[in-house]
């Protein structure tokens, strides 16, 4: 039997045999899609008597159908297309066969309503979807000017044709998509990586050298362990951040968690200037911290000299009037005093230039102190302070007692301040944790002015101050935001309720643990020791506050010796015995630190007690002081009670 064309059937299948064998090894060949589907087309036009043959594949982006080779009379023979047909899913013949994965032969086109008319009406079509894992990747068309052209033999040749041909050609479009994941991958300006558990580094892109020489990568693996241990913790417990410096550079370092995978994805930011303006930002904080501390010695030294001059004039035979002056300038110099403590001591707060000191003492004693010593204050002003501490009486705990107390006088100073009528009543609770801690909570309510709502929530932060006669009353508008500070240093919570023109009431509640008596100071040390003869070296540059450290040192009964330099003072002592010696530790030329160290330094040297003064309250201040030898730092202006305490304690005797 003879076709149309005068082929025989058996030359039929010989050819579509030879066809198929042609695509099972021409494929291997193949460098690209293109070569494929040009391939395709050139064959079945040459080999099947097509008069064209167009393949159609499915754009990732769009999902439409798009030409990518065409080879006949009604396109350009040349393996280019200049303005390829898109087809969408659905449209058309082509669009159909991809819709419904299965071939299509139209054996009249002019009966069917899909067939589009393109340049010139064909009879007929034969239409092959290319599947690849059962997705429609393209389809393989041809068209014929005769009628009833396509039998099944050329569509089951084409079906197979297209299947030889799909894995190549899905095999292309993934490499393709690789290449531009790497470009992309690659062209990040940020270091980008995976790494395993190992250290392994799976992959990385150009960006990421700089970064791996400082996680110390051999090629291999990465040596750094806090780099290691990182990842690890990532894999474990989930993402997170850190930073990794090199000498030129520093990186923000983001490590994500790949779900059940054993490595993690690294992604890096430059973020050297960042570091850099912290850095910079640090050493103006501690250069800040210096000047404070040189300030608050410049600014407390001369204030103490006035404090303690009108100590000292108060001690004197005056008259009524002058009495009533001196009365006015201790209240001033005090004021002044508390405003550049409170600056001194909020700036602390804020560079976390404090320690906390915890020890043991019995709680309501320190309570009582206070109560008493605010009692007169509220009796001059008329109004009541009660008292319910009951629930705390007889506890020893373990804490900071100095800014335990540093917050309840300042509530309790408020208190009375803005209060005029009725009274402030502080209570304390006492609950046990269930870590064996206790939970202390004190209430301090007043039947005062009140807070406004519109402000309460405004009342901590610095210089806030409600009222506008606060000044007079004698405030700084810092006392608040310095106690919110302490309760977070001690771990506690500061609250506050107000009802305007009815009272406040401030509750403050910390964690402390319980100790027994024994490990508080034993308080009747002072009585039992004194100072009579005892002979003292004042050294201070400073001829005010030498003359008044030794005007109290004679009341208590001792003799002081002065020195205004280190220099005098090494002198001294080389010739003379002291029981004890008070230093400045500002002082020009050496300072008492350094004086200090000297004396220390000759091993044949006697050991005295070297106790120092300085107005200046910062901790590596004390941390110097004891390192150079001395036995004991003292803030200026000072207590005269507390440094008698701390001399009785070094060096007083037993009274009989
Ligand atoms: P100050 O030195 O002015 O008292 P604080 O920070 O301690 O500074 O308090 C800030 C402001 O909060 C006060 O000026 C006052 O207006 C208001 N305030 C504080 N305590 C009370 C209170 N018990 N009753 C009413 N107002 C208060």
């Amino acid at each position: 039997m003879l076709d149309s064309k005068g082929i025989s059937k058996q030359q039929q299948l010989e050819t579509h045999i030879q066809l198929i064998e042609y695509f099972t090894q021409s494929i291997y060949r193949s460098n690209s899609i293109e070569d494929i589907l040009w391939d395709i087309c050139n064959n079945c036009v040459q080999k099947l008597n097509f008069v064209d043959c167009v393949v159609y594949l499915v754009d990732k982006k769009s999902n439409d159908l798009v030409q990518r080779a065409a080879f006949g009379e009604k396109v350009a023979v040349e393996p280019a297309l200049k303005d390829p047909i898109r087809m969408r899913f659905g449209q058309g013949i082509v669009g159909s066969v991809a819709e419904k994965g299965e071939f299509e032969i139209i054996p009249d086109t002019s009966s069917d309503e899909r067939y589009i008319v393109d340049d010139g009406v064909r009879l007929s079509e034969l239409a092959v979807p290319i599947i690849f894992e059962n997705k429609v990747i393209g389809v393989i068309d041809s068209e014929h000017p005769e009628k009833d052209f396509f039998n099944s033999c050329q569509a089951r040749v084409l079906t197979n044709i297209a299947a030889i041909c799909a894995h190549k050609i899905a095999w292309f479009e993934s490499k393709q998509q690789n290449e531009i994941a790497i470009n992309f991958h690659q062209a990040n300006p940020n270091p980008a990586l995976r790494i395993n558990v190992m250290g392994d580094v799976l992959d990385y892109n150009a960006a990421s050298l700089e970064i791996l020489n400082v996680m110390k990568w051999d090629g291999k693996v990465i040596r750094c362990l806090n780099c290691l241990k990182s990842i690890r913790d990532v894999v474990h417990y989930g993402n997170r951040v850190f930073f990794l410096e090199s000498e030129s550079t520093s990186w923000k370092v983001f490590c994500e968690s790949v779900e059940n995978k054993s490595y993690v994805y690294i992604f890096a930011t430059e973020v050297t200037e960042l570091i850099q303006a912290r850095k910079d930002a640090e050493a103006a904080r501690i250069e800040k911290a210096k000047f404070l501390s040189s300030m608050s010695h410049e600014i407390r030294t001369p204030l103490h000299a006035i404090i303690s001059l009108t100590d000292l004039l108060n001690s004197t035979l005056l008259n009524k009037k002058q009495e009533e002056y001196l009365e006015m300038l201790k209240f001033s110099g005090k004021n002044l005093l508390a405003l550049v403590n409170d600056i001194l001591e909020f700036e602390r707060l804020e560079l976390s230039a404090i320690e906390i000191d915890e020890m043991g003492f019995q709680l309501d004693s320190t309570l009582q102190m206070l109560i008493d010593s605010f009692k007169i204050l509220a009796e001059e002003k008329g109004i009541y302070l009660e008292s319910n501490i009951h629930a705390i009486s007889n506890f020893f705990i373990r804490s900071d007692e100095q800014k335990l107390t540093q917050i309840l006088t300042n509530l309790l100073g408020n208190a009375i301040k803005f209060t005029d009528r009725g009274g402030v009543r502080l209570d304390a609770e006492i609950e046990p944790n269930e870590d064996g801690s206790v939970r202390i909570t004190f209430a301090i309510t007043d039947s005062g002015v009140g807070i406004p709502a519109s402000q309460i929530s405004e009342i901590f932060e610095v210089f806030k101050m409600v009222h506008a006669d606060s000044r007079k009353r004698g405030g700084t508008g810092l006392g608040l935001a310095i106690c919110k500070r302490l309760s977070e240093y001690l771990g506690g919570q500061l609250s506050v309720e107000s009802t305007e023109g009815k009272g406040s009431k401030f509750t403050f509640s910390f964690d402390a643990e319980l100790v027994s008596p024994n490990c508080t100071v034993d308080e009747t040390t002072e009585q039992k020791n004194q100072l009579i003869n005892k002979k003292v070296l004042v050294v201070d540059d400073n001829k005010v506050n030498l003359i008044v450290a030794c005007t109290f040192l004679r009341q208590w009964g001792a003799i002081p010796t002065e020195a205004d330099s280190g220099f005098a003072a090494l002198e001294l002592l080389e010739k003379n015995q002291f029981d004890v010696v008070l230093m400045d530790i500002q002082m020009p030329r050496m300072d008492g630190i350094e004086t200090t160290q000297k004396y220390f330094s000759n091993p044949d040297n006697p050991i005295v007690p070297i106790v120092g003064l300085t107005a200046d309250v910062f901790a590596n201040t004390r941390e110097a002081a004891l390192a150079a030898g001395m036995i004991d730092l003292i803030t200026k202006p000072f207590n005269p009670r507390s440094l008698e305490a701390t001399l009785l304690n070094l060096v007083g005797d037993q009274k009989e």
